[in-house]
């Protein structure tokens, strides 16, 4: 997240609220002064801005007047009208008024200023969790009171948490009603809703006279493939008009935010295609090494695999092959479903750079991944003389140190680790291939540190993505200008697929019985406990508890647990015990989701199944189905489950298809959840929505060349104006 969402529920100063100069009233000298703002540009000629103010708006990129006025409303709240108490329904935002019968504290878990809000015969009661004593003091009953806020179901009434308000005086006329919506701008801690409006106030007054510099010409957008549609209504919206209406729209005007947003859309789209184009620019005038490999290297590691390559394997290593004996830098993301045997496809490519005298690393997200990378390739790279190390979190000082020795002096060519990959601590040795696994559990940020990693070796490295969470089309073409796609579209044989079935709570005793009788009959079983938005803690005292359940229910199986709270020593002596057989029944929470791989677990539990992403649940029943008997996998929910939980819940039953059930989990929950929350921050649009936009978003992918030929001049502005220097993201 670039900023955080708060100050929204913030109790502000009461009379902060309705002042807001309206844009008819403005005087012919704050006219003249906003045109001097707007063409110098600078923060400092606003009233409000001292250095505190200057600060927090820093935080959230806004150091100009320009940045100001871009910085976008995330939506809109409906002051301009009054709702009779009476009239409130819960889960919507309302302005209402009242008069208090009752205030007081409420202990409890939760403790509470409560107050008793009437009008006519409705009450509702309005709660504040964080209060002051001025407030205690002056909401005593009689007064009456001015409100905006979200209206809850409460235990006994309608209840409104944290609202705003402003007391309403008894002796003067209360105050007007904003004949504008208000704006909610996304915020930072000690910013203020207020504070913008402020700000804004001093500003917007020009902008339907004064227009500011259009980056993109009239005559550009006339010249689009498509003018008929939408398009052809923004000539209508320069851009000063645009943004007027979009901080301060009358009530009249609501019906053009939609085109308002999508002509800025179309702009922020463009910004940020551009310079993802630029990156690609750049990084092709780099050179890298050309990694031509050791063919008889090759031939040993084949040999010596124990299987042969599927054909999809074979060709996409031919295409990283090929790739990578090119000095053109590669960045190619690998995609393939869960299982079809991407590691070995990363290890063929490593040994390529090994075998061409550089190091290759491989960052995995999690420890155990890690450890078993680290097995694998142990037991691949050693027999060829080829020394590797690993990197983790939890290491002792002494291997750590010992570590960073061999990977600074060359003596390892081939590193495993987690996000210790990319620590200050590291200096690689002629770092020419980096491989990510399940890179949607990274940032793009961490990727992009470890390529400088290996730029500060002397050497611009060649990069590999691997992913078993396909990117729907328009997520790949917002997220990289141009990425090389292999994917993997084959299992390797002798597989069974996995048979899912969708089972409520009540039916747990006989999961139990099932998951026993696998276990007699020396099949293995995982038993993933999940509980989605809480914290790690939460999660694994969930697993702890419900391995102690199991382990009094089923006194006769060896329960293995491991949770992300666990040392990574543990975790890898639990692990190791599970794969070896000696625990035939693995307690886990969802630490097992990426990479782990044991072929004779042929039975898989998940609970709570109903709050887990579609391509999160595709994951984890990823870990069974690996070895040749036919395996299961149980999801179980909790009663009741509605009928959009029970469509995704068969989406997974009758489809085993990874790009399927990703679309599916795209339409169901949308762009950020889909990419993994940390991969989020590459695409947080400040006004595009990728699904909304998704015509526009094609055509600026047809269009932006165009574009920077025609407008070479403009490229740098739009996006400085959209992107701003600090943000390097996109495919580098
Ligand atoms: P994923 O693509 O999910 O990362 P892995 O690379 O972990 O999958 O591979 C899953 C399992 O399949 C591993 O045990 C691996 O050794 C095995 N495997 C990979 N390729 C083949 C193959 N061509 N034939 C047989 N088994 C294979
Ligand atoms: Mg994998």
């Amino acid at each position: 997240m670039r900023y955080a969402c708060t100050a929204l529920n913030r109790t502000l100063p009461a009379s902060a609220h309705y002042v807001r100069a309206t844009l008819n009233n403005v005087t012919q000298g704050t006219m003249q002064l906003a045109q001097e703002i707007l063409s110098n540009n600078s923060l400092a000629a606003l009233k409000g801005v001292g250095p505190k103010t200057r600060d927090r708006l820093a935080r959230i990129g806004i150091e100009s007047v320009q940045q100001l006025l871009f910085h976008l409303p995330l939506r809109y709240e409906d002051r301009t009208q009054l709702t009779p108490i009476g009239q409130l329904q819960p889960n919507c935002h309302y302005l209402f008024e009242g008069t208090i019968k009752a205030a007081g504290i409420v202990p409890g878990r939760r403790r509470s200023f409560t107050i008793k809000l009437q009008q006519d015969y409705s009450t509702i009661s309005l709660r504040l969790f964080h209060f002051s004593a001025a407030q205690t003091r002056g909401l005593l009953p009689g007064k009456r009171l001015r409100c905006f806020g979200e209206i809850r179901f409460g235990r006994h009434s309608l209840e409104c948490f944290h609202p705003e308000y402003v007391i309403l005086d008894e002796d003067a006329v209360d105050p007007p009603l904003p004949q504008a919506l208000t704006p909610v701008y996304p915020s930072t801690e000690g910013l203020h809703q207020a504070s913008f409006r402020k700000l804004l106030d001093q500003v917007l007054p020009q902008l339907d006279t004064h227009s500011i510099e259009e980056l993109i010409p009239t005559e550009f957008i006339a010249n689009l493939p498509n003018p008929e549609s939408t398009l052809a209504m923004f000539a209508q919206f320069p851009l000063g008009k645009t943004l007027r209406i979009l901080h301060a729209p009358q009530k009249s005007e609501q019906a053009l935010l939609p085109i308002c947003q999508q002509r800025l859309a179309f702009e922020e789209l463009l910004a940020h295609h551009l310079s993802l184009l630029q990156v690609r620019q750049r990084l092709q005038q780099l050179m890298a090494p050309r990694l031509a490999g050791n063919d008889k290297l090759m031939q040993r590691f084949l040999t010596g695999l124990g299987f042969t390559l599927t054909s999809a394997q074979s060709r996409v290593y031919e295409q990283l092959r090929a790739q990578l004996a090119h000095q053109e830098p590669m960045l190619r993301l690998v995609q393939g479903d869960v299982g079809c045997g991407k590691t070995v496809v990363a290890a063929l490519a490593a040994l390529q750079a090994i075998g061409s005298g550089y190091q290759a690393v491989l960052m995995a997200p999690t420890e155990i991944l890690t450890e078993q990378h680290f097995r694998a390739f142990s037991d691949w790279f050693a027999p060829l003389g080829i020394r590797l190390c690993m990197l983790s979190g939890q290491q002792t000082a002494k291997q750590k140190r010992d570590a960073l020795a061999l990977i600074a002096s060359g003596e390892v060519g081939f590193i495993v680790g987690t996000h210790a990959v990319i620590q200050d601590a590291v200096s690689y040795d002629r770092l020419g291939l980096i491989i990510i696994d399940e890179q949607h559990r990274f940032g793009v940020d961490q990727r992009l540190s470890l390529r400088q990693k290996a730029l500060d070796s002397g050497v611009c490295p060649h990069q590999i993505i691997m992913t078993a969470t396909p990117i729907p089309r328009t997520l790949a073409m917002a997220a990289y200008a141009d990425l090389d796609v292999s994917v993997i579209d084959e299992l390797p044989p002798g597989r069974t697929p996995v048979q899912t079935s969708v089972l409520d709570n009540s039916a747990r005793a006989r999961v139990v019985e099932r998951v026993h009788k696998a276990c007699q009959q020396g099949r293995q079983a995982y038993w993933v406990c999940t509980l989605v938005e809480e914290s790690e803690a939460i999660q694994s005292q969930a697993a702890e508890s419900t391995a102690e359940e199991l382990r009094t229910t089923l006194p006769d199986v060896q329960i293995g647990l491991v949770h992300g709270r666990m040392k990574a020593a543990e975790k890898a002596e639990v692990m190791n015990r599970f794969k070896a057989g000696a625990t035939q029944l693995l307690v886990a929470t969802t630490v097992i989701e990426v990479g782990v791989d044991v072929p004779n677990a042929s039975l898989m539990i998940i609970e709570n199944a109903e709050r887990l992403g579609l391509s999160q649940i595709h994951q984890l029943r990823g870990r069974v189905g690996r070895g040749s008997t036919a395996s299961h996998c149980l999801l179980l929910y909790q009663k009741p489950l509605s009928a959009n939980g029970k469509r995704r819940l068969d989406t997974l039953r009758n489809s085993s298809d990874g790009f399927y059930i990703a679309e599916q989990d795209l339409e169901i929950r949308g762009p950020g959840e889909v990419l993994g929350t940390r991969q989020t921050g590459m695409l947080q649009f400040r006004i595009a929505n990728l699904e909304r936009d998704v015509e526009l978003l094609e055509l600026v992918h047809q269009t932006g060349n165009a574009y920077m030929r025609t407008y070479p001049n403009n490229v740098k502005p739009l996006i400085d104006r959209w992107i701003g220097e600090s943000v390097y993201y996109g495919n580098a």
